[in-house]
């Protein structure tokens, strides 16, 4: 057993998400999708969306919003469409399905879009834009969230999801992947705040009253809400992608009280064989992360970092070394497991020392 802030082995960590989703009533390959899908955001170093979302997930099973061994369906197709029902199952088994059709769909006509609705969490959108990356793609992907937690630009009540955004392309050196929410932070990087009694940085909530506030207590127990970011830009935004990936694809708006399933998505994929070329987008795409690269630091910067730079080195890292956990996440997992009925020891085995 590991007591403290561990450092785990990427393979245990998926061992331990595999074993709890299962205990939940996950067939084999969703408890591997899912576990996968949390391993890989920490490796990427989102943290917010990686295991710490285990305990949720059974949560969520408990309370009837996560289905395990749910249908996943193609309601409605065209040649470059399909709009996906998740069945209110775990969202990345239906995530991972729109990607796969999105890239088959887009190397037979150029250019799809895929819709899924009616699903749980799908965790880090990203991770379906990158799939469509690695398959030689431009991936653009737009995400609703059930919860309405921001404030739109001027108010002080919440009215948008934290409605993510992600476009990733591909490059010789690591692909390019934009994948962030259009709220000032992920939820999900709060609620780690929330829960080490942290203040934020900055101020990321706006109270109930309607002033800044850095105290993550002001949201999870006063009714603030998150600010967008970038002001009235991050807000024009949200509501561009809550139109694209909640209204267009039938599942609704957050705040309308009707919204369908917990998360939905639009994922479109471009296929640059149809547009410059393969060879001369990657080529040109590598020469233009060198561009942004070569720029000279500014004060106080080390260097120039390109979108999608440090997940790529973060994973290849902590491959090697290991994840590190939080220890209140870690504390939190561990009563999930001992819960679930699990042999916690053989679980963490594997367990490399902090
Ligand atoms: P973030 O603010 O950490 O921004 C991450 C993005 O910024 C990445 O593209 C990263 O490469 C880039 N970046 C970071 N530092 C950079 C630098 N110095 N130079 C250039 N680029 C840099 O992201 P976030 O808003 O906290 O979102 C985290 C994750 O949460 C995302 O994966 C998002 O998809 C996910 N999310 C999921 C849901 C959901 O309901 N499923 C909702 C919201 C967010």
């Amino acid at each position: 057993m590991v007591f403290g802030m561990p450092t785990i082995k990427a393979s245990t960590l998926l061992n331990i998400g595999i074993a709890v989703f299962e205990a939940v009533g996950s067939p084999r390959y969703e408890a591997e999708i899912v576990s996968s899908s949390l391993v890989e955001a920490d490796l990427a170093g989102v943290h917010s969306h990686g295991v710490m979302r285990i305990p949720y997930y059974v949560e969520h099973v408990r309370e009837g919003l996560i289905k395990p061994g749910a249908r996943v369906e193609i309601v409605r197709e065209t040649s470059t469409t399909a709009i996906i029902d998740g069945g209110g199952g775990f969202g990345q088994v239906a995530g991972r399905r729109a990607s796969e059709i999105a890239v088959s769909k887009a190397l037979s006509h150029g250019i799809s879009a895929v819709a899924v609705v009616n699903t749980g969490h799908i965790g880090r959108l990203g991770e379906y834009t990158l799939y469509i990356a690695e398959n030689g793609m431009v991936g653009l992907g737009f995400c609703t969230t059930y919860r309405a937690s921001v404030a739109p630009y001027g108010g002080r009540g919440r009215r948008l999801s934290t409605a993510p955004i992600s476009i990733a392309a591909p490059s010789s050196r690591f692909p390019f992947l934009l994948d962030y929410a259009t709220s000032i932070v992920a939820e999900g990087k709060l609620r780690l705040k929330y829960l080490s009694r942290e203040p934020t940085p900055e101020a990321w909530i706006v109270d109930a009253q309607g002033r800044l506030s850095m105290d993550p207590s002001d949201f999870y127990e006063r009714g603030g809400a998150l600010l967008p970011f970038g002001g009235y830009k991050g807000y024009a935004l949200a509501m561009a992608v809550e139109i694209l990936s909640g209204i267009l694809v039938g599942a609704g708006f957050p705040c309308s009280g009707c919204y369908k399933g917990m998360n939905s998505i639009l994922l479109i994929a471009l296929d640059p064989s149809v547009f410059v070329g393969r060879d001369v987008f990657v080529n040109d795409v590598s020469k233009y992360i060198e561009a942004m690269k070569s720029t000279p630091p500014a004060e106080g910067f080390l260097e120039v970092l390109v979108p999608g730079e440090l997940e790529y080195r973060s994973r290849e890292e902590k491959l090697k070394t290991g994840v590190p956990v939080e220890d209140e996440v870690w504390a939190r997992i561990r009563r999930t497991i001992v819960e679930l009925g699990l042999d916690l020891d053989r679980l963490l085995s594997e367990a490399t020392p902090p």
